[in-house]
């Protein structure tokens, strides 16, 4: 008798086991090809219409689904170079090439839970296409930590080829307790611009300074100034920090070197704040460097810039009655640290709603009943960028992934 043939399934990877396998193999910005593929796996497998190579390493996926809207839901997929010290039976030990340097490369920044969490929503999203109208744009991108990851998306064609979205969703892991959500109309995340700054003196011996302009007293200088752009400049009202990071010049006690380089970091959340202070910092640059007597202006390249991430209030309102649904909702601040989710809103002209997603081990909030508590516990664990971030896979992705589920059918008709 012949045997009976086995049924064909597909076996859906369990959603902790791909957390853990992506925690494992973590890869830097615009190198994240194991994990797009993975991506691409499970889009296809769900269902989604997917292409790779969007912006180097991105992967979007459409669920195209009858008239209506269509949602955006992004998770970034890139890790940092940094060892992970979780002691996490799956902790990273993957290292990686940058700049001709090994160097071991960690998920310090939950990526990897974002990833985990669109995929199920993926899944979800699919599995109950009967309840919803329109479209789901799902966009994994790559290098969110480098800067210019949702930018690459853009610039190649995101919204031409695969449709504009009418709102742009997604979440940040955070060290709240996980099973809260925290949202933040309005402002949200600060705006970041990272600049390097080459400050021009005339080298010359140490024992002879008339004959030679100092960077380094320049460079001094310059820090000092700088110091007033915030104090003196900028509203009480409004937040502004400007960090001075890095300052590198010379190399000996009887040398006055040729030049001096700072690398400055600077933060704001309202667009005309942003602009004030970074004109500010240009002119006191260009302006003690006119002091000193320079002959060579100095140089000003902007690095790194990040939008702030600003949540449209209405649609946060909106989204925020779906995820209250799944979770408890608080409003966490302002978060200093910096995201370019903004920038996939921004060139669709359409709202933004991005809220964090806690993953903390809710034991450690035990008692804590207000947001300035919970505040002061989350300040004291480890947060995203420790080598000890080690969010906790459950309820973490449960509620990540109900939550990307239930913000998308707030824009989705029945
Ligand atoms: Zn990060
Ligand atoms: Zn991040």
């Amino acid at each position: 008798m012949p045997a009976r043939p086995i049924p064909l399934i597909v076996i859906a990877v369990n959603l902790a086991d791909l957390y853990r396998d992506l925690h494992q193999h973590p890869e830097l910005g615009f190198a994240e090809t194991r994990t797009a593929a993975i991506a691409a796996r499970e889009l296809r497998a769900a269902g989604f219409e997917t292409a790779e190579g969007v912006g180097v390493t991105g992967v979007v996926g459409v669920l195209r689904n009858g008239d209506g809207p269509t949602a955006l839901l992004r998770a970034d997929m890139d890790g940092l170079p940094m060892a992970e010290r979780t002691g996490l039976p799956y902790a990273s030990t993957a290292t990686a090439d940058r700049d001709g340097e090994r160097v071991p490369v960690a998920h310090a920044c939950g990526h990897d839970v974002h990833v985990t969490c669109l995929v199920g929503a993926a899944r979800e999203l699919a599995a109950t296409r009967d309840t919803w109208r329109g479209a789901v744009l799902a966009v994994f991108q790559p290098a969110e930590e480098l800067g210019g990851g949702a930018q690459g998306m853009v610039d190649d064609g995101l919204f031409e080829r695969f449709g504009t979205p009418d709102v742009v969703l997604g979440q940040h892991v955070a060290p709240l307790p996980a099973g809260m959500i925290g949202l933040r109309p309005g402002p949200a995340f600060a705006a970041a611009d990272t600049l390097r700054v080459t400050l021009y003196g005339e080298g010359g011996h140490g024992s002879r300074p008339e004959s030679a302009v100092d960077p380094v007293v320049m460079a001094a200088a310059t820090v000092l100034r700088l110091q007033t752009v915030v104090s003196r400049e900028v509203s009480g009202l409004d937040t502004a920090v400007v960090t001075v990071g890095a300052i590198r010049a010379g190399t000996v006690a009887n040398i006055i070197p040729d030049e001096a380089e700072l690398l400055l970091s600077v933060r704001t959340y309202e667009p005309a704040v942003r602009e004030r202070v970074l004109a500010a910092v240009e002119r006191v640059v260009r302006a003690e460097a006119a002091a000193s007597g320079a002959a060579r202006e100095p140089e000003i390249v902007r690095l790194t810039g990040y939008p702030a991430v600003r949540n449209d209030p209405d649609a946060a309102a909106r989204t925020g009655a779906a995820l209250a649904g799944v979770a408890r909702v608080v409003d966490p601040g302002q978060v200093t640290g910096s995201e370019d989710v903004g920038v996939f809103a921004t060139a669709a002209g359409v709202p933004l709603v991005y809220w964090l997603l806690g993953g903390a081990d809710p034991a450690a909030f035990a008692g804590a009943g207000t947001p300035g508590t919970l505040r002061e516990l989350a300040a004291v664990l480890p947060a995203n960028h420790s080598p000890k971030y080690a969010p906790v896979i459950s309820p973490t992705l449960d509620v990540g992934v109900a939550a990307l589920v239930s913000a998308a059918r707030a824009w989705l008709p029945v």
